[in-house]
């Protein structure tokens, strides 16, 4: 039975799926897919979801250690500002640090660009029990790559192909894969940048080339369009989320990872220890 709150009128697994021909330049970044509330509401259905997703995460993590091979793995792509790291920080950040592996991915270092795209991506993938976290990722390779001219385009061009099977891999081992396309406005991104202009304490996360990214928005756009009709499989599909409003793609993003958790049908562990044995004993202890 499903315990989405009721504020839900779809499951934003499926709502929120790229479908075939669906097209980036309609995307309402400012839309609230599938959810009735609104804000107001938003912070005491974040809270009881946050410790849902708590939960699983846990159990994920206990199956782990006792020899569940199994993993997530949590793909966040977006333009500056949509809203990566504040799914770090609120919806994954809810979750025990021990089980949860968190990678950024920048500019390849000169040892990472002497090796093949996926060499550091495969160094950060999660281990059994663990929920790993890209804040980017290997699609870079196809986005800010393809957009700035960085390597041919015959070389771009054949890594979608090549992302799709290393994917398959992946799932095939046991990783479930959660993709999430995030798109902010140009407006909001604008006043999300100033805002963080105004603040010493975010100018930390402001980079001057974040504009000289922005006037690089329909090149960008139709690199994304690419990405989502190429490499959005029945084995790692992509989930195209609206950032204007941060408080939605909170629960939205939450919700992707509780429907992905659930999917793997986790239990706690069994003891492998004489329960009534053990409660014996520690009485006389
Ligand atoms: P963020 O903007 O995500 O907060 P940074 O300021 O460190 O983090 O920016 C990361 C930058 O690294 C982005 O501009 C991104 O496009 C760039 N980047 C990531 N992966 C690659 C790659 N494979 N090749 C070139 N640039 C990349």
């Amino acid at each position: 039975m499903s315990d989405l709150p009721s504020e839900w009128t779809h499951e934003p697994r499926k709502i929120l799926r790229f479908s075939p021909g669906d097209k980036v330049a309609d995307i309402d970044p400012n839309s609230t897919p599938g959810y009735t509330g609104d804000k107001d509401g938003s912070e005491e259905v974040q809270a009881e979801r946050n410790e849902r997703f708590a939960d699983l995460q846990e159990m994920l993590y206990a199956n782990g250690r006792a020899g569940d091979h199994r993993s997530l793995l949590l793909v966040l792509q977006g333009m500056d500002t949509a809203g990566k790291g504040s799914i770090v920080k609120h919806v994954v950040g809810a979750g025990n640090p021990m089980g949860i592996r968190y990678t950024a991915f920048g500019v390849p270092t000169e040892e990472e660009r002497a090796h093949h795209y996926l060499w550091r991506i495969r160094k950060a993938l999660p281990v059994a029990g663990q929920i790993g976290v890209f804040d980017r990722s290997h699609y870079e390779d196809v986005l800010v790559v393809r957009v700035h001219d960085l390597v041919p385009p015959e070389v771009w061009a054949s890594r979608y192909v090549e992302i799709n099977a290393f994917e398959k891999e992946l799932v095939d081992s046991g990783t479930t894969i959660v993709k999430c396309a995030m798109f902010v406005s140009l407006d909001e991104q604008k006043d999300r940048l100033a805002a963080r202009l105004k603040r010493p304490d975010k100018y930390w996360k402001y980079n001057p080339s974040d504009l000289d990214e922005r006037e690089k928005w329909p090149a960008y756009q139709e690199a994304y369009q690419a990405v989502l009709d190429r490499t959005s499989t029945d084995h790692a599909p992509w989930f195209v989320v609206p950032c204007d409003k941060k408080w939605y793609t909170r629960l939205a993003v939450n919700e992707l990872l509780i429907e992905a958790l659930k999917s793997m049908e986790l239990e706690w562990p069994p003891a492998d220890f004489d329960v009534e044995a053990e409660q014996k004993r520690l009485k006389k202890a």
